[in-house]
C-alpha cells in the first residue's frame, strides 16, 4: 500500500460519520442552536460573521500571520470541519494543501468557495496567474468590489443552508456589501492622490495584483503567486533597476511572508546609492489579530491603503 493511499484512508476515517451514540467533541459545538460555520481564511470568516450575525458560530482555521498557501489541516481542523454545518473557503487553490480535504467534504456537506460563481459565470473578472497560465490568481479579496460579489454569493448559499433566517442574512449581507462599496470608493480616491509615476508597489509575493488593477497602482511582487516560489537573483536585480529609475521611495513587507527577499532589494538599491526604505508592513494573505482594527477585512484594507499612501506620497 502506498503512503499516499494510507494517508487518504486515514483522512476518510477522520471524515466518516461517527456511529450513533458516539458524539464527537466537535458535534457538541454551538449548543445554543447557532449554525456552526467553518471558514478557512480570516477574510472569509469575517465575511460570514458579518452575514450570519447572531445566528452563526463562525470558526476560522487560519489565524493572524498564517500563510494559506502552505497551510495543512491539523487533526483539530479535521474535527472542526467534521462538526460544521457549512464550510466556506476562498478557492482558486489559495488553500492549496487543503484541496483534498475540501473536495472530500464537498461530497458530504455544503462546502463552498466564495469565488465559485464569479469563476463559473464571469471568469474574465479574474486574473490569470502569470507563472501558471492555466490557473487564476487567488488573491481576490484585494479587489473590494469583487469581494463584495463573493459576499453576495456566500449570503445566498448560507440562506440555502438555513432558510429560516433568510431575511436576517439578506439584510446583514446588504448592509455589509454597502460598507464594502464605500470602502472600494474610498480606497480608490485615497490612492489617486499619489502621483502616478510614484504609484509603484513592491511587495514580498504577488498578492497585490488585484489591488493594483482595481486601484490603478503598478504592482511588482518579488515572488510568484504562491509563497512556495523563491525569488531569483535576476528578478531582484531587475526590480532594483526599476526602483532606481522611477525614484520609488519605499517597499513593503507582508505579515505572513518572510521579509528576506525585500531586504535583499533594499541592499541592492543601497549599492547604487538609491535610498529605499521599508514602507511598513502590509496585511496580505492573513488579517491582523482579533480585536484590533486590522483584525477585520475592512480594517485590514484601510490600514494597507493608508500605509501605501503615507509611504509613496
Ligand atoms: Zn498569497
Amino acid at each position: 500500500m502506498t503512503a499516499r493511499l494510507l494517508k487518504l484512508l486515514a483522512l476518510a476515517a477522520l471524515l466518516a460519520v461517527p456511529p450513533s451514540g458516539c458524539r464527537g467533541l466537535a458535534d457538541l459545538g454551538a449548543p445554543d442552536g447557532r449554525i456552526r460555520v467553518v471558514c478557512t481564511t480570516g477574510q472569509v470568516g469575517d465575511m460570514l460573521e458579518n452575514i450570519g450575525g447572531s445566528h452563526v458560530d463562525v470558526r476560522t482555521l487560519m489565524g493572524p500571520g498564517v500563510d494559506p498557501h502552505l497551510y495543512k489541516a491539523a487533526p483539530a481542523d479535521i474535527r472542526l470541519l467534521k462538526g460544521a454545518k457549512v464550510v466556506f473557503y476562498n478557492g482558486l487553490h489559495l488553500e492549496g494543501r487543503l484541496a483534498e480535504v475540501l473536495e472530500k467534504l464537498a461530497q458530504r456537506k455544503p462546502t463552498y468557495a466564495v469565488v465559485e460563481e464569479i469563476k463559473n459565470n464571469a471568469p474574465e473578472r479574474l486574473r490569470k496567474a502569470p507563472q501558471f497560465p492555466a490557473s487564476y490568481d487567488p488573491h481576490i479579496w484585494f479587489d473590494v468590489a469583487l469581494w463584495a460579489d463573493c459576499a453576495d454569493y456566500a449570503a445566498r448559499k448560507l440562506i440555502e443552508v438555513d432558510p429560516l433566517h433568510a431575511e436576517d442574512y439578506r439584510r446583514n449581507a446588504d448592509a455589509y456589501i454597502a460598507k464594502l462599496r464605500a470602502l472600494d470608493n474610498e480606497s480608490r480616491a485615497l490612492l489617486a492622490e499619489i502621483p502616478r509615476r510614484q504609484r509603484v508597489m513592491i511587495t514580498a509575493h504577488d498578492a497585490f495584483a488585484y489591488f493594483g488593477r482595481a486601484y490603478d497602482v503598478e504592482v511588482h511582487g518579488l515572488q510568484g503567486i504562491s509563497t512556495a516560489d523563491e525569488a531569483d537573483l535576476g528578478a531582484i536585480n531587475e526590480l532594483v533597476r526599476l526602483l532606481v529609475d522611477r525614484n520609488v521611495k519605499a517597499v513593503f513587507i507582508e505579515t505572513s511572508v518572510p521579509s528576506k527577499n525585500i531586504r535583499s532589494l533594499i541592499q541592492g538599491c543601497e549599492a547604487t546609492g538609491h535610498r529605499l526604505v521599508l514602507g511598513g508592513e502590509l496585511y496580505s494573505d492573513a488579517m491582523g489579530p482579533p480585536g484590533t482594527p486590522q483584525g477585520t477585512y475592512i480594517g485590514m484594507i484601510q490600514y494597507n491603503v493608508h500605509q501605501v499612501v503615507k509611504a509613496l506620497q
